[in-house]
């Protein structure tokens, strides 16, 4: 390396600091109910164990995961708050779960039973959160079998109901009737979990609900992609986005007028100009669709990305302004300076920010920390 610090080809910037203010500020918003930190998918590809450790800091009390391997992996971190795991397939063997007291959901007489039998192998009482589905269609129990689900789970001796829950559909549309039908459901699930002989504590509300329905803070909040500081509703927050996304420039070159730019020659320059090679493409999580359709923050200000986003590199037209190999390339980030964000690559691309920084868990792209306090 000569002395010189090698330039990131892929490197996503991950702001421990923004994520502890985050969960305090989400955790601030929620006073009277826990704050489970939902670190699944390897932490909305932020890193589960880190962003758990910096959640935890921040005054996160519970871990959401969604599989049982990922709690047991933030149990081997070292992680000592309560995780939820809600779904696996049929078979799972729950034993190490019930032997490293992680919560488990159900949301059927089969998974109760798979449950309670780990429970009998291990010889120690399972702690299972009930699943009302109340109108997502997805998890959850339907209404029709909940009375039997919660009559079998008030009479079986080796699980202990913690909570009854449940997942909403449009909490991220203010004001939709559909939460609030969701929500009159899960009052007649709780009912019925009484009248069945259990005392649970009650769960429903995503980042949205945190947000904008403080009646459904309930006794514990889920809050997921607003802890990485994306919000999903639009009513102003503190939130700071946690993930930045960076290379650097590989390979400066000057093209005449009429030459083409990238496979296809879909994009063709007016006048001469300065291009600057980026070595990162869709294989490093920049989606193909923003051909043509996307800036980078280079050399203190936004440029375009021309021609086609190949699997390795993306080429920015810079127009006569000099910029250097190793200049530093921002993909996206907080949009603090002007740089894209990931909610701009998802608007383009007509998804949500969710599934761009989810998918930048990639092994080409390398991950820093910033902010770790050990
Ligand atoms: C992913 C998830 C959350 C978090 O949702 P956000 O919209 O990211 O806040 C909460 N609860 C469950 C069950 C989830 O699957």
């Amino acid at each position: 390396m000569n002395g010189v610090m090698a330039a990131p080809r892929a490197e996503v910037v991950i702001d421990l600091d923004n994520l502890r203010h985050n969960v305090a500020h989400l955790a601030a918003l929620a006073p009277n109910a826990d704050t489970m930190a939902v670190v699944k998918a390897d932490g909305y590809g932020h890193g589960a164990v880190e962003v758990a450790r910096a959640a935890v800091e921040a005054g996160a009390t519970w871990l959401g995961s969604c599989s049982l391997a990922e709690a047991l992996a933030l149990r081997a971190a070292g992680l000592t708050v309560p995780i939820l795991a809600w779904l696996d397939p049929p078979g799972t063997d729950y034993a190490p779960g019930v032997e490293q007291d992680v919560d488990l959901a159900a949301s059927s007489l089969t998974q109760l039973e798979e449950i309670a039998a780990a429970a009998d192998r291990v010889g120690k009482r399972a702690r299972v959160h009930l699943k009302i589905d109340t109108g997502l269609s997805r998890s959850g129990c339907p209404a029709g079998r909940w009375s039997e689900l919660v009559e079998r789970a008030a009479k079986t001796h080796n699980v202990e109901v913690h909570s009854i829950w449940s997942h909403l559909a449009v909490a991220d549309e203010i004001g939709h009737r559909g939460t609030d039908a969701q929500a009159e459901r899960f009052d007649d699930a709780y009912r019925e979990a009484l009248a069945a002989g259990l005392d649970p504590r009650r769960h429903i509300a995503n980042s949205a609900a945190l947000i904008t329905r403080p009646d459904l803070h309930l006794d514990l909040v889920r809050p997921g992609i607003a802890i990485y500081g994306l919000n999903p509703v639009p009513v102003p927050t503190d939130l700071r986005p946690v993930m930045t996304f960076r290379s650097a420039v590989a390979l400066t070159k000057r093209i005449p007028a009429g030459e083409s730019v990238s496979y296809g020659l879909s994009w063709t320059a007016r006048d001469d100009t300065n291009l600057a090679l980026v070595p990162v493409g869709y294989a490093d999580g920049v989606p193909r669709s923003l051909s043509n359709r996307m800036d980078v923050w280079l050399a203190g200000r936004r440029r375009p990305v021309v021609g086609r986003v190949c699997m390795d590199q993306v080429v920015v037209d810079c127009g006569d302004d000099a910029v250097a190999e190793g200049d530093e390339v921002v993909l996206f980030g907080s949009g603090d300076r002007g740089e894209p964000t990931a909610r701009e690559w998802a608007d383009t691309t007509g998804t949500i920010d969710y599934e761009i920084v989810t998918g930048m868990y990639r092994p080409r792209v390398t991950r820093k920390y910033v902010g770790t306090r050990r």
